[in-house]
Protein backbone atom coordinates (compact mmCIF):
# COMPACT_ATOMS: atom_id res chain seq x y z
CA UNK A 1 0.00 0.00 0.00
CA UNK A 2 2.52 2.50 -0.67
CA UNK A 3 1.19 4.03 -3.47
CA UNK A 4 -1.85 6.09 -1.87
CA UNK A 5 -3.24 6.97 -5.22
CA UNK A 6 -4.33 3.17 -6.24
CA UNK A 7 -7.11 1.58 -5.07
CA UNK A 8 -5.86 -0.54 -1.88
CA UNK A 9 -7.98 -3.82 -1.68
CA UNK A 10 -11.38 -4.37 0.51
CA UNK A 11 -10.14 -4.54 4.87
CA UNK A 12 -11.53 -7.25 6.64
CA UNK A 13 -10.57 -5.37 10.47
CA UNK A 14 -11.43 -6.92 13.66
CA UNK A 15 -11.37 -4.28 17.39
CA UNK A 16 -12.15 -5.79 20.82
CA UNK A 17 -13.63 -3.91 23.36
CA UNK A 18 -11.16 -4.96 26.34
CA UNK A 19 -13.04 -4.34 29.73
CA UNK A 20 -13.64 -7.16 32.06
CA UNK A 21 -16.27 -6.32 34.79
CA UNK A 22 -15.16 -2.63 33.70
CA UNK A 23 -17.60 -2.74 31.17
CA UNK A 24 -20.91 -4.17 32.59
CA UNK A 25 -20.28 -3.15 36.32
CA UNK A 26 -22.80 -0.56 36.17
CA UNK A 27 -25.57 -3.17 34.75
CA UNK A 28 -24.78 -6.70 36.09
CA UNK A 29 -23.42 -8.60 38.98
CA UNK A 30 -20.76 -11.01 39.63
CA UNK A 31 -23.49 -13.48 40.39
CA UNK A 32 -25.43 -12.73 36.99
CA UNK A 33 -22.59 -12.05 34.81
CA UNK A 34 -19.47 -13.27 36.68
CA UNK A 35 -19.00 -16.56 35.10
CA UNK A 36 -18.96 -14.69 30.96
CA UNK A 37 -16.29 -12.54 32.35
CA UNK A 38 -14.09 -15.11 33.77
CA UNK A 39 -15.29 -16.84 30.78
CA UNK A 40 -13.59 -13.78 28.73
CA UNK A 41 -10.03 -15.02 30.23
CA UNK A 42 -10.70 -18.18 28.74
CA UNK A 43 -11.62 -16.77 25.67
CA UNK A 44 -8.75 -13.94 24.98
CA UNK A 45 -6.23 -16.85 24.41
CA UNK A 46 -8.51 -19.28 22.37
CA UNK A 47 -9.16 -15.64 20.08
CA UNK A 48 -5.14 -14.86 19.67
CA UNK A 49 -4.48 -18.60 18.95
CA UNK A 50 -6.84 -18.09 15.89
CA UNK A 51 -5.19 -14.78 15.24
CA UNK A 52 -2.23 -15.90 14.90
CA UNK A 53 -3.25 -19.21 12.80
CA UNK A 54 -5.25 -17.30 10.12
CA UNK A 55 -2.79 -14.24 10.00
CA UNK A 56 -5.86 -11.59 11.13
CA UNK A 57 -4.97 -8.58 13.08
CA UNK A 58 -6.88 -6.68 15.68
CA UNK A 59 -7.15 -3.79 17.34
CA UNK A 60 -7.54 -4.10 21.32
CA UNK A 61 -9.54 -1.23 22.91
CA UNK A 62 -8.61 -1.65 26.61
CA UNK A 63 -10.11 0.01 29.47
CA UNK A 64 -6.90 1.40 30.91
CA UNK A 65 -7.71 0.00 34.58
CA UNK A 66 -7.26 -3.25 32.82
CA UNK A 67 -3.14 -2.50 32.97
CA UNK A 68 -2.27 -2.52 36.53
CA UNK A 69 -1.45 -6.00 38.12
CA UNK A 70 -2.33 -4.75 41.70
CA UNK A 71 -4.50 -2.13 43.70
CA UNK A 72 -1.13 -0.37 44.63
CA UNK A 73 -0.16 1.14 41.29
CA UNK A 74 -3.91 1.36 40.48
CA UNK A 75 -4.54 3.96 42.89
CA UNK A 76 -1.60 5.67 41.79
CA UNK A 77 -2.59 6.05 38.08
CA UNK A 78 -5.67 7.63 38.77
CA UNK A 79 -6.40 10.44 36.99
CA UNK A 80 -6.48 13.95 38.81
CA UNK A 81 -9.88 14.56 37.67
CA UNK A 82 -12.99 12.20 37.65
CA UNK A 83 -16.57 12.28 36.28
CA UNK A 84 -19.60 13.20 38.75
CA UNK A 85 -22.37 11.68 36.63
CA UNK A 86 -25.84 12.68 37.62
CA UNK A 87 -26.31 8.99 37.70
CA UNK A 88 -23.23 8.34 40.03
CA UNK A 89 -23.72 4.53 39.94
CA UNK A 90 -21.73 4.96 36.44
CA UNK A 91 -18.69 5.97 37.64
CA UNK A 92 -16.46 3.22 37.81
CA UNK A 93 -15.02 4.26 40.50
CA UNK A 94 -17.37 3.88 43.28
CA UNK A 95 -16.04 -0.09 42.43
CA UNK A 96 -12.81 0.61 43.81
CA UNK A 97 -13.29 -0.24 47.72
CA UNK A 98 -14.28 -3.80 46.58
CA UNK A 99 -10.69 -4.32 44.57
CA UNK A 100 -8.74 -7.08 45.46
CA UNK A 101 -5.19 -6.64 45.92
CA UNK A 102 -4.18 -8.11 42.55
CA UNK A 103 -4.91 -10.21 39.33
CA UNK A 104 -4.20 -13.91 40.77
CA UNK A 105 -7.00 -12.41 44.03
CA UNK A 106 -9.40 -10.14 41.97
CA UNK A 107 -9.93 -11.70 38.11
CA UNK A 108 -12.97 -9.52 37.54
CA UNK A 109 -11.00 -6.06 37.79
CA UNK A 110 -7.50 -6.68 36.51
CA UNK A 111 -6.08 -7.48 33.09
CA UNK A 112 -2.16 -6.89 33.19
CA UNK A 113 -1.55 -10.97 32.45
CA UNK A 114 -3.83 -10.49 29.56
CA UNK A 115 -2.35 -7.93 27.91
CA UNK A 116 0.63 -9.54 27.85
CA UNK A 117 -0.53 -12.41 26.50
CA UNK A 118 -1.91 -9.83 23.24
CA UNK A 119 0.85 -7.99 22.95
CA UNK A 120 2.66 -11.10 21.92
CA UNK A 121 1.13 -12.24 19.04
CA UNK A 122 1.90 -10.31 15.85
CA UNK A 123 -0.89 -8.02 13.94
CA UNK A 124 -2.33 -7.34 17.32
CA UNK A 125 -2.73 -3.46 18.15
CA UNK A 126 -3.11 -2.39 22.09
CA UNK A 127 -5.74 0.48 22.62
CA UNK A 128 -7.83 2.18 24.74
CA UNK A 129 -11.47 1.87 25.85
CA UNK A 130 -10.92 5.02 27.94
CA UNK A 131 -9.30 4.79 31.10
CA UNK A 132 -12.35 4.54 33.59
CA UNK A 133 -14.79 3.11 30.47
CA UNK A 134 -15.82 6.78 30.50
CA UNK A 135 -19.27 7.49 29.67
CA UNK A 136 -18.89 10.73 27.19
CA UNK A 137 -22.60 11.47 26.61
CA UNK A 138 -23.84 11.23 30.06
CA UNK A 139 -25.07 14.63 31.99
CA UNK A 140 -22.50 15.33 34.91
CA UNK A 141 -19.21 15.00 33.12
CA UNK A 142 -17.29 17.52 31.31
CA UNK A 143 -14.75 17.83 29.05
CA UNK A 144 -12.10 18.55 31.69
CA UNK A 145 -13.01 15.20 32.84
CA UNK A 146 -12.49 13.05 29.63
CA UNK A 147 -8.78 14.39 29.06
CA UNK A 148 -7.83 13.33 32.93
CA UNK A 149 -9.45 10.11 32.15
CA UNK A 150 -8.00 9.67 28.77
CA UNK A 151 -4.36 11.28 30.26
CA UNK A 152 -4.15 8.74 32.58
CA UNK A 153 -5.10 5.83 29.62
CA UNK A 154 -1.99 7.14 27.98
CA UNK A 155 0.00 7.53 30.50
CA UNK A 156 -0.12 3.79 32.20
CA UNK A 157 0.27 2.37 28.40
CA UNK A 158 3.41 4.53 28.22
CA UNK A 159 4.33 2.92 31.13
CA UNK A 160 4.15 -0.55 29.99
CA UNK A 161 5.49 0.17 26.78
CA UNK A 162 2.51 0.71 24.48
CA UNK A 163 2.00 4.17 21.98
CA UNK A 164 -2.32 4.54 21.99
CA UNK A 165 -3.29 5.25 19.02
CA UNK A 166 -6.93 4.03 18.56
CA UNK A 167 -9.99 4.74 20.60
CA UNK A 168 -13.03 2.75 21.07
CA UNK A 169 -15.74 5.23 22.92
CA UNK A 170 -17.37 3.05 25.84
CA UNK A 171 -21.22 2.14 24.69
CA UNK A 172 -20.42 4.05 21.11
CA UNK A 173 -21.20 7.20 23.10
CA UNK A 174 -19.15 9.89 21.47
CA UNK A 175 -19.55 13.70 21.33
CA UNK A 176 -17.71 15.06 18.34
CA UNK A 177 -16.64 17.88 20.34
CA UNK A 178 -13.87 15.52 22.35
CA UNK A 179 -12.37 14.72 19.08
CA UNK A 180 -10.12 17.57 19.47
CA UNK A 181 -9.35 16.37 22.82
CA UNK A 182 -8.40 13.00 21.47
CA UNK A 183 -6.35 14.43 18.19
CA UNK A 184 -4.23 16.56 21.62
CA UNK A 185 -3.68 12.96 23.41
CA UNK A 186 -2.07 11.39 20.49
CA UNK A 187 -5.14 8.99 18.93
CA UNK A 188 -5.33 9.06 15.63
CA UNK A 189 -8.16 6.92 15.00
CA UNK A 190 -11.96 6.01 16.66
CA UNK A 191 -14.49 3.61 16.06
CA UNK A 192 -18.04 5.30 15.00
CA UNK A 193 -20.70 3.99 14.87
CA UNK A 194 -23.21 2.01 11.99
CA UNK A 195 -24.50 5.00 10.38
CA UNK A 196 -27.99 3.45 10.13
CA UNK A 197 -30.07 5.11 12.50
CA UNK A 198 -30.99 1.84 14.86
CA UNK A 199 -27.39 2.72 15.37
CA UNK A 200 -27.32 6.19 16.44
CA UNK A 201 -26.59 6.91 20.08
CA UNK A 202 -27.63 8.51 23.06
CA UNK A 203 -27.44 8.29 26.90
CA UNK A 204 -28.41 4.61 27.73
CA UNK A 205 -31.60 6.45 29.09
CA UNK A 206 -32.74 8.08 25.89
CA UNK A 207 -32.28 4.61 23.91
CA UNK A 208 -35.66 3.07 22.55
CA UNK A 209 -37.04 0.12 22.74
CA UNK A 210 -37.66 0.27 18.97
CA UNK A 211 -33.87 0.96 18.49
CA UNK A 212 -33.26 -2.25 20.50
CA UNK A 213 -35.31 -4.02 18.63
CA UNK A 214 -34.02 -3.00 15.16
CA UNK A 215 -30.47 -3.75 16.36
CA UNK A 216 -31.29 -7.02 17.01
CA UNK A 217 -33.56 -8.00 13.84
CA UNK A 218 -30.31 -6.62 11.99
CA UNK A 219 -28.26 -9.26 13.41
CA UNK A 220 -30.10 -11.88 10.92
CA UNK A 221 -31.98 -9.87 8.60
CA UNK A 222 -30.65 -7.27 5.92
CA UNK A 223 -32.07 -4.48 7.48
CA UNK A 224 -29.37 -1.84 7.18
CA UNK A 225 -27.36 -3.11 4.41
CA UNK A 226 -24.10 -4.34 4.17
CA UNK A 227 -22.33 -1.05 6.06
CA UNK A 228 -19.37 -1.49 4.61
CA UNK A 229 -17.24 1.67 3.34
CA UNK A 230 -14.51 3.00 0.93
CA UNK A 231 -11.51 4.40 2.03
CA UNK A 232 -11.91 7.57 0.09
CA UNK A 233 -15.37 8.14 1.84
CA UNK A 234 -13.85 8.63 5.01
CA UNK A 235 -12.90 11.92 6.67
CA UNK A 236 -9.78 13.42 5.92
CA UNK A 237 -8.85 14.67 9.28
CA UNK A 238 -7.04 12.86 12.48
CA UNK A 239 -8.62 11.14 14.78
CA UNK A 240 -10.10 9.29 11.85
CA UNK A 241 -13.85 7.53 11.95
CA UNK A 242 -13.19 4.23 10.78
CA UNK A 243 -17.13 3.32 11.61
CA UNK A 244 -18.14 -0.14 13.07
CA UNK A 245 -19.67 -2.31 9.81
CA UNK A 246 -21.34 -5.10 12.37
CA UNK A 247 -21.26 -6.52 16.18
CA UNK A 248 -20.29 -10.02 16.25
CA UNK A 249 -23.47 -11.00 18.85
CA UNK A 250 -22.47 -14.09 21.28
CA UNK A 251 -23.87 -17.07 20.07
CA UNK A 252 -27.40 -17.91 21.01
CA UNK A 253 -29.19 -21.22 22.10
CA UNK A 254 -32.32 -19.62 22.16
CA UNK A 255 -31.97 -18.52 18.89
CA UNK A 256 -30.11 -21.35 17.91
CA UNK A 257 -32.63 -21.68 14.48
CA UNK A 258 -31.13 -17.87 13.17
CA UNK A 259 -27.43 -18.91 14.14
CA UNK A 260 -27.04 -19.63 10.12
CA UNK A 261 -28.99 -16.46 9.23
CA UNK A 262 -26.56 -14.76 11.35
CA UNK A 263 -23.50 -15.91 10.44
CA UNK A 264 -24.41 -15.27 6.88
CA UNK A 265 -25.09 -11.73 7.16
CA UNK A 266 -21.45 -11.60 8.22
CA UNK A 267 -20.01 -13.11 5.94
CA UNK A 268 -21.63 -11.15 3.20
CA UNK A 269 -20.91 -8.06 4.29
CA UNK A 270 -16.94 -9.65 4.09
CA UNK A 271 -17.83 -10.73 0.45
CA UNK A 272 -19.48 -7.26 -0.47
CA UNK A 273 -16.40 -5.15 0.88
CA UNK A 274 -14.10 -7.72 -0.72
CA UNK A 275 -15.29 -7.39 -4.01
CA UNK A 276 -16.28 -3.40 -4.18
CA UNK A 277 -12.38 -2.91 -2.34
CA UNK A 278 -14.48 -1.54 1.18
CA UNK A 279 -13.79 -1.94 4.58
CA UNK A 280 -15.63 -4.47 6.86
CA UNK A 281 -15.74 -3.48 10.89
CA UNK A 282 -16.27 -6.02 12.85
CA UNK A 283 -16.45 -5.75 16.55
CA UNK A 284 -17.16 -7.34 20.09
CA UNK A 285 -16.68 -7.78 23.84
CA UNK A 286 -14.71 -10.71 24.86
CA UNK A 287 -16.75 -11.44 27.09
CA UNK A 288 -19.75 -12.07 24.44
CA UNK A 289 -17.29 -15.36 24.35
CA UNK A 290 -17.27 -16.04 27.87
CA UNK A 291 -19.91 -18.27 28.00
CA UNK A 292 -20.61 -21.22 25.31
CA UNK A 293 -16.94 -20.31 23.96
CA UNK A 294 -16.89 -23.77 21.73
CA UNK A 295 -19.38 -22.12 19.67
CA UNK A 296 -18.93 -18.66 19.23
CA UNK A 297 -14.78 -19.99 18.91
CA UNK A 298 -16.42 -22.49 15.69
CA UNK A 299 -18.33 -19.09 14.49
CA UNK A 300 -15.02 -16.99 14.55
CA UNK A 301 -12.78 -19.99 12.65
CA UNK A 302 -16.04 -19.79 10.12
CA UNK A 303 -15.45 -16.22 9.61
CA UNK A 304 -11.63 -16.36 9.34
CA UNK A 305 -11.78 -19.04 6.61
CA UNK A 306 -14.26 -16.94 4.60
CA UNK A 307 -11.34 -14.18 5.32
CA UNK A 308 -8.73 -16.66 3.72
CA UNK A 309 -10.52 -17.42 0.77
CA UNK A 310 -11.78 -13.48 0.52
CA UNK A 311 -7.84 -12.60 0.71
CA UNK A 312 -6.91 -15.38 -2.33
CA UNK A 313 -9.73 -14.33 -4.19
CA UNK A 314 -10.18 -10.49 -4.29
CA UNK A 315 -6.49 -9.65 -2.07
CA UNK A 316 -8.40 -8.35 0.98
CA UNK A 317 -6.37 -7.72 3.95
CA UNK A 318 -6.64 -7.94 7.55
CA UNK A 319 -5.97 -4.65 9.25
CA UNK A 320 -5.95 -3.42 12.87
CA UNK A 321 -7.71 0.47 13.02
CA UNK A 322 -4.23 2.05 13.70
CA UNK A 323 -2.97 0.43 10.27
CA UNK A 324 -5.97 1.87 8.50
CA UNK A 325 -5.38 5.19 9.79
CA UNK A 326 -1.54 4.79 8.39
CA UNK A 327 -3.13 4.82 5.33
CA UNK A 328 -5.66 7.37 5.67
CA UNK A 329 -2.31 9.80 6.60
CA UNK A 330 -0.73 8.30 3.32
CA UNK A 331 -4.15 9.22 1.33
CA UNK A 332 -4.30 12.49 3.29
CA UNK A 333 -1.26 14.10 2.99
CA UNK A 334 -0.93 12.81 -0.86
ZN1 LIG B 1 -17.15 -1.12 26.80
Amino acid sequence: MSNPSSNPPGSFVISLDFELFWGVRDLQTKAGYGANILGARRAIPAMLALFEKFNLHATWATVGLLFFGNRTDLLVGLPSQQPAYADANLSNYVALPELGPDEAADPYYYGHSLLEQIRRVPGQEVATHTFSHYYCLEPGQNADDFRADLAAAVAVAQRQGYHLQSLVFPRNQYNTSYLAICRELGITCYRGNEAAWMYQKQSEAAQTRWQRGARLLDAYLNVSGSNTYSLTQLAQQQPFNIPASRFLRPWSGRLQLLEGLRLRRILNGMEHAARHKEVFHLWWHPHNFGANLTQNMLVLQRIAEHFWYLQARYGMVSQSMSEVAAYLQLLASA
